[in-house]
């Protein structure tokens, strides 16, 4: 007998495929590329169907495979081309494909819903219990009062139903006091059962009704009644073909009506897909300018032109200050390459905070324009995904994620902003969107544009090397060139008024001086909240997070200390945690308390906040945005949200606070990113056609990345910085790996981490240098310590090599590789 089955890819970090059985009903549906949902361990995955395998399975019985239980698309979703780049980001990344696949289909995935139900046995103990469960063969229940609670919120809702509760239910009901420990406990002890039920598939297309006109004579017998007649007039009017809901309306007839003119054969209903296309495409259209390029941008857009028409794979920097019209040259080529007959990419770090730009590629491309990121609903990515994969979109804007997007025939990919930090995914797994587009244009034969007025220091070696094509734009459009910058040092301003001040009197001045002339005003201050820390004065000590080595922050309006880095929230405190003074001391200013300011100083100006507490809700950004474009705001001030490649001519004002502060914790890159911040902030000045200025106040301005993004000196900033790289053998002078082993027990993270550090350390070549176990500088984190170990090798395939060794290694040792995070060409190493 011969027997099917399946391989399939599990969204898990195990990295290889897994054999399931296809029952004989799936069978036909079962087709390399489907998603399926399959048992894994006690739960349900969607998993990926990669390839059908016949015969017996060699060694091992097949009654013993577990069989696939559904099956998601009617076709597949996975196609060659995104297999191929998935593969590649898997393997280079130390991902398992599964995860990959996961990260490439977004919003992909069936709802499986985890529902709870007491046993016979739970209910028992239950009866009998006092207040605590005294059949309890754990002693941790019977210790634990909670165990009772949850049972009995479990067993009251089943026998008020009749049904089992939702997970997410029961938490909810029991609040702050459920945990899943101790439902693990209950479940263990054989008092709870964990079912999981496979809810709906995912999103699917979605389908309307509409009345089609069949029969050509209306006035014929059965078109008696007023209503009847007036539907079937509207239906004449509408060319044959309506939407039944607006028909309806518009017609006041009833659904009845309906059915009555379709039984008659008069008219037909049929069954359309209706497309849900993202919000943004009904913002109103602007008529897109028609511009000239300059020398400069011409020049470019040739060269990229001329790499099209060869049809090989070329990547190109385009290198130009801020305000020189990248986007125009981004924009020129894609026109080019649509020409041609091929399709583009354009990825952008993130379109929530450029929605301009997506109302201005909609005006150029109309319907031609597909949009991808993850401010839309999965209902709307689905739709939008599958125009994209059947030729119907020329061009797609996206953030990281649309590097997977099934585009035919790709023949250009943009990446704009390329050194920006959120083209990596900050979770496992952790890829480069940017690294991914390269990979995914090379695969095929495509033309890759890498913009930015401050590219990282990968790209700019690259470049230095010829192995990416240098197109620069040296100077602006507008005629006023780049901003004037002037540094403030704090410790002076301090010691000439007597007090500490936030704004000094120069900045003050120049914002009086903008209200006055009507022009608009940003100021960056990279951190949000009221007061930035709060300190005993008695003992000294900063009140820090319960779960992380962070000093909380202090939100007035909500009246609570809040961690920004595990968002965990308490009250204000009336004395200290650690010796209970009562004298605290409120300090640091954070964007909430410089709102504040501004608005007591300034009282007639028109400020407005933008940071991730202002900026909640969907089309909030977009909205203050608008408005400081329409000129309703005087003053923008921010986060770096205001700092991103931002267009607003009227703009002649950038004031940066703490400038030194953004150095932030210690990694090898962070000056690298406090000079792209400040130059992408400072670039916001002046872009119209008056001059800008800029001031940046600092209590110690002398870092050399602060220094230089003042004097708009990049190629002396890329010689210091990549002198330093050079001497400290990191990136892009090496290939970098760090590994993170996170455990709630500090002793186990440093034991584990030791023994990854023997591992790596006792086969390594000479060519890799192992750096650690030491305690990462976060070295808490919602509530997990970690350990790091830094890994540099002279190229990147020594280090897949050594990852690929380690991993096979624990593997033998069954220790298990969710607890390391492995990233692969960190971005940060905090
Ligand atoms: P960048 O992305 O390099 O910072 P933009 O692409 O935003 O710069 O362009 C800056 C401004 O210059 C925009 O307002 C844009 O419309 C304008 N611009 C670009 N190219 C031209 C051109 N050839 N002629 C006139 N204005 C232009
Ligand atoms: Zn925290
Ligand atoms: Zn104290």
């Amino acid at each position: 007998m011969t027997i099917l089955r399946a391989s399939v890819a599990v969204p898990r970090p195990v990295r290889r495929l897994f054999t399931y059985s296809i029952p004989p009903a799936l069978a036909p549906r079962c087709r390399p590329g489907v998603r399926v949902v399959v048992p894994f361990g006690r739960h349900k995955l969607t998993g990926y169907l990669l390839s059908l395998m016949e015969g017996e399975q060699p060694g091992s019985s097949p009654k013993s495979l577990r069989p696939i239980e559904q099956v998601l698309d009617p076709e597949p979703v996975l196609d060659g081309t995104i297999l191929e780049v998935v593969r590649f980001a898997a393997d280079y990344y130390v991902a398992s494909l599964g995860e990959m696949i996961r990260c490439a289909l977004p919003g992909m995935k069936a709802q499986v819903r985890r529902v709870v139900s007491v046993t016979e046995r739970g209910r028992r103990a239950l009866e009998a219990g006092g207040g605590v469960l005294v059949d309890a063969s754990l002693p941790r229940i019977a210790s634990d009062p909670r165990g009772r609670e949850i049972l009995g919120v479990v067993a009251e809702f089943n026998s008020g139903r009749g049904a089992a509760i939702r997970l997410d239910d029961l938490r909810r009901r029991v609040g702050p006091r459920f945990t899943t420990r101790t439902l693990e406990n209950l479940r263990a002890a054989g008092f709870l059962e964990v079912a999981e039920v496979a809810a709906t598939a995912g999103p699917r297309p979605r389908l309307e009704e509409e009345a089609v006109l069949v029969a050509h004579d209306v006035t014929a017998a059965g078109a008696k009644g007023a209503r009847r007649r007036r539907l079937l007039e509207l239906l004449g009017e509408a060319g044959g073909r309506r939407s039944v809901p607006g028909l309806l309306r518009d017609s006041g007839a009833s659904r009845s009506v309906l059915r009555a003119l379709e039984t008659l054969g008069l008219i037909a209903i049929e069954s359309r897909e209706a497309l849900r296309r993202p919000a943004s495409f009904e913002l109103p259209l602007q008529t897109p300018a028609t511009l000239r390029p300059t020398s400069a941008q011409k020049a470019a857009i040739d060269a990229i032109a001329g790499a099209l028409s060869t049809r090989s794979f070329t990547t190109f920097l385009l290198h130009g200050v801020t305000g020189s019209g990248k986007t125009e040259v981004y924009l020129r080529a894609i026109e080019t390459a649509i020409r041609s007959g091929r399709k583009a990419l354009y990825l952008v770090p993130e379109i929530g905070l450029t929605p301009l730009l997506a109302r201005r590629m909609r005006s150029r491309f109309g319907e031609v324009l597909g949009l991808l990121h993850s401010g839309l609903s999965d209902g709307e990515r689905y739709d939008e995904w599958r125009r994209i994969r059947n030729g119907r979109v020329e061009v797609v804007l996206g953030a990281r994620s649309a590097v997977f997007a099934p585009i035919p025939d790709l023949g250009l990919v943009i990446v704009d902003e390329e050194h920006d930090t959120s083209y990596k995914q900050d979770e496992h797994p952790r890829y480069n969107g940017r690294d991914l587009a390269i990979m995914r244009a090379k695969m095929s034969r495509a033309v890759v544009v890498l913009g930015s007025a401050t590219p990282s220091m990968e790209t700019y070696v690259q470049a230095e090397r010829g192995r990416y094509r240098m197109l620069a734009l040296p100077g602006r459009i507008g005629p006023a060139g780049l901003p004037r910058v002037e540094r403030i040092d704090m410790r002076r301003e301090f010691e000439e008024v007597g007090r500490e001040s936030v704004l000094s009197r120069r900045l003050l001045s120049a914002l009086e001086e903008r209200l006055r002339r009507g022009e608009q005003s940003l100021i960056l201050l990279n951190r949000r909240g009221f007061s930035t820390f709060v300190l005993c004065r008695s003992c000294g000590e900063p009140i820090q997070c319960r779960n992380c080595s962070i000093p909380m922050t202090w939100h007035l309006r909500h009246r609570r200390l809040r961690c920004h880095y595990c968002d965990d929230t308490r009250e204000q405190p009336v004395t200290c945690p650690a010796c209970g003074s009562s004298h605290l001391y409120y300090g640091g200013t954070g964007t909430e308390r410089l709102e504040t300011i501004l608005r007591t100083v300034l009282p007639t100006a028109r400020v407005q906040r933008l940071d991730k507490d202002t900026a909640r809700g969907r089309g909030s950004v977009e909205e203050m945005l608008t408005r400081v474009e329409r000129g309703e705001i005087d003053i923008l001030l921010g986060t770096q949200m205001i700092a991103k490649g931002h267009d607003f001519p009227n703009v002649t004002l950038v004031g940066v606070l703490a400038a030194d502060a953004l150095l932030g914790l210690p990694d090898f890159r962070a000056g690298e990113r406090a000079f792209q911040l400040l130059a992408q902030v400072a670039g916001r000045s002046g872009r119209g056609d008056r001059e800008g200025e800029v001031i940046v106040q600092a209590y110690d301005a002398d870092h050399h990345a602060i220094r230089f993004a003042c004097e708009h000196d990049f190629a002396g900033f890329a010689a210091r910085e990549l002198a330093y790289r050079r001497a400290m053998n990191y990136p892009p002078y090496a290939a970098l790996a760090a590994i993170l082993v996170r455990d709630r027990v500090f002793d186990r993270a440093r034991a584990r981490a030791e023994e990854v550090g023997l591992i790596l350390r006792g086969r390594s070549e000479r060519s890799l240098q192992v750096l650690g176990p030491a305690p990462a500088p976060l070295e808490r984190l919602r509530g997990e310590y970690r350990v790091q170990l830094l890994i540099k090798a002279a190229g990147r395939k020594e280090l897949r090599n050594a990852l690929g060794r380690m991993l096979h290694e624990l593997e033998g040792r069954k220790v298990r590789s969710e607890s390391l995070a492995i990233d692969v060409d960190p971005m940060t190493t905090l």
